[in-house]
């Protein structure tokens, strides 16, 4: 069989990742990304990119912890090299805090981030209407420079991407051996996934170079994720709807919210607001499937749903789909050198 060519369809984290770790694992390969929009235009642009993994019901804990083991792992190297900078990855440190102390007071992550521990009284001071916190030390992604030093990467790699809306998947049975599926919300239409649902999310990227310290309020709803440039204060949960205008209203809640845990944010300048639809679904749709028409078969690969969570487990659910695609591709050359017999 000639280089298998395969076709990872979407340019988000979860697609420019997945596209880069089977570029990694299969050099043979000849890899293709095909999406409708690119960085600054996707989702994953507006996220704060902060690894706190989010839950995901329908996943083991096992398989979740060890996604966000390997996600942690890949970018706290990235961090620790001379591309950190470009790469927009940092460590951060700081506080989820919680108004009542809650049922579970070790979540599944807490051995993986740094330092993790219950937070002082002195510490807890610092948040009068909070009775109990965790202090911990985690990592960053800026977005739109990751998403680009994804880029750059795979375009080093030899990976071509080009600007294609795929109405239909099987539209690409005849150029590509196997299709990796990795849109996003998109997939609710691409494929027809009525399990898939946003939540969608509003955020300001503001100016405060001092707050250097991450803040949560332990619901997820209110934070002040600092990056290297710009403050993420967030945010809202809002189910099932898809509008990507933002909302006055909302704006001035999301920063009342976050002034009332860091007050020093009321002189924050320059405050942009972005909306974006998280992929959301009850466990991450991450499997193979096999098309078929008149006898024509065509391998996909399916990456989509990280809902709340994508910066946290890309990695490791793109190394689990390169994985699939490996698969994909012994099944065809084991079926080519049959038909050759
Ligand atoms: P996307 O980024 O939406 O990418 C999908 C891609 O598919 C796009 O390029 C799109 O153009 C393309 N596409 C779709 N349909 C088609 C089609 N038919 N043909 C061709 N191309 C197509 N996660 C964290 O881990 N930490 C955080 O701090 C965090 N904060 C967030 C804050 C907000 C406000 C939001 C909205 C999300 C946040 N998230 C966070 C979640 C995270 O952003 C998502 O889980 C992640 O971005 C999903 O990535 P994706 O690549 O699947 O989707």
């Amino acid at each position: 069989m000639a280089a298998p060519k395969v076709a990872v369809v979407g340019a988000g984290v979860i697609g420019l990742s997945t596209a880069l770790c089977i570029a990694e694992t299969c050099p043979s390969c000849s890899v293709t990304v095909l999406s409708d929009q690119f960085s600054p235009n996707t989702t994953s642009d507006v996220a704060a990119g902060m690894l706190i993994p989010h839950t995901y019901p329908g996943t083991p804990i096992h398989v979740q912890k060890q996604w966000f083991k390997e996600t942690f792992t890949y970018l706290f190297a990235i961090s620790n090299s001379a591309e950190a900078s470009e790469a927009g990855i940092h460590l951060v440190s700081g506080w989820q805090v919680f108004k009542n102390t809650p049922k579970e007071e070790l979540p599944f992550w807490s051995d993986i981030v740094l330092g993790f521990r219950p937070m002082s009284e002195a510490e807890l001071q610092k948040f009068p209407q909070h009775r109990f916190g965790q202090a911990f030390t985690t990592l960053k992604c800026d977005c739109p420079p990751y998403l680009l030093w994804l880029e750059k990467r795979l375009k080093a790699t030899g990976v071509q991407m080009h600007t294609r809306k795929v109405a239909d998947l099987w539209e690409l049975h005849s150029e590509y051996d196997v299709v990796v599926n990795c849109t996003g919300i998109g997939a609710h239409q691409l494929v027809g996934d009525e399990k898939l649902f946003p939540i969608r999310g509003q955020v300001l990227k503001v100016h405060a170079p001092w707050v250097k310290n991450f803040i949560r309020d332990g619901d997820g709803l209110t934070y002040i994720y600092p990056g290297i440039h710009r403050v993420t204060l967030g945010g809202t949960r809002e189910k099932e709807s898809w509008s990507l205008s933002p909302d006055p209203g909302t704006t001035e809640d999301i920063f009342d919210r976050c002034c009332s845990l860091e007050p020093s944010l009321r002189g924050a300048q320059d405050i942009k607001v972005k909306v974006g639809l998280r992929p959301s679904r009850w466990c991450v749709r991450l499997q193979r499937e096999v098309l078929s028409q008149g006898g024509v078969k065509l391998p996909v690969v399916h990456n989509y749903g990280h809902g709340s969570g994508g910066f946290s487990v890309h990695r490791g659910t793109a190394k689990e789909a390169a994985r699939l695609v490996g698969e994909c591709i012994a099944a065809l050359q084991g079926s080519s050198s049959r038909a050759k017999l």
